[in-house]
């Protein structure tokens, strides 16, 4: 099963992503983490990377793609988790998985409003020190997240494949209801 899961940073889709993974028996792609392990290794793209993230933009498309892409079609199926989060690679996403004859199976959105996102984003700063959780990044990734990928969700809203699930709430029932949404009505 191939699996995207979007939201605004603080939504929850990494320790949702990561059990989900788990439940399903199926890989976990986070482009986030892909790029913290290269900037910690200091290779050429993480030092590439590494100054977007720093600021809260988004690094690249075509860095990203040329990091994922022979990653997409891997496997029994995989779940996404911060990819794709421009229209550039939902198309990218969407010719990989076309080229290899794979279906994308669902799409899942975490809504959380603004103000709880900023209070779970700077909880989270004083928890994992994360260096791009500073109260001014994270305005710069909402902003951001709302120009760059919020038009991606209406991409595949358009398509009739996207589930909204309510993000809020103990992470436990969060994920029951990821679950169900995984495993329940098939997407028209
Ligand atoms: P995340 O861990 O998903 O919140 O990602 C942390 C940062 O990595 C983002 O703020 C971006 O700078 C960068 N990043 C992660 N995934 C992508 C992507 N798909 N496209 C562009 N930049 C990304």
């Amino acid at each position: 099963m191939r699996i995207v899961i979007f939201g605004p940073p603080g939504a929850g889709k990494g320790t949702q992503g990561v059990r989900l993974a788990n439940a399903l028996n199926i890989s976990h792609l986070a482009t986030g983490d892909m790029l913290r392990t290269e900037v910690a290794a200091g290779s050429e793209l993480g030092k590439q990377a590494g100054q977007f993230m720093d600021r809260g933009d988004l690094v690249p498309d075509d860095v990203i793609i040329g990091m994922i892409q022979s990653h997409l079609t891997e496997g029994e199926g995989m779940v996404l988790d911060g990819f794709p989060r421009t229209l550039a690679q939902a198309s990218a996403l969407d010719e990989a998985l076309a080229g290899a004859g794979l279906p994308l199976d669902r799409s899942v959105y975490f809504k959380v409003d603004r103000k709880e996102l900023v209070k779970r984003l700077l909880n989270r700063a004083a928890e994992q020190g994360r260096s791009d959780d500073t109260p001014e990044t994270i305005n710069r990734r909402m902003d951001v997240y709302e120009e760059q990928t919020a038009p991606v969700l209406e991409y595949y809203g358009a398509a009739g494949k996207i589930i909204e699930i309510d993000g809020t709430g103990h992470p436990d029932d969060v994920f029951q209801r990821l679950l169900f949404a995984v495993n329940g009505e098939p997407e028209a």
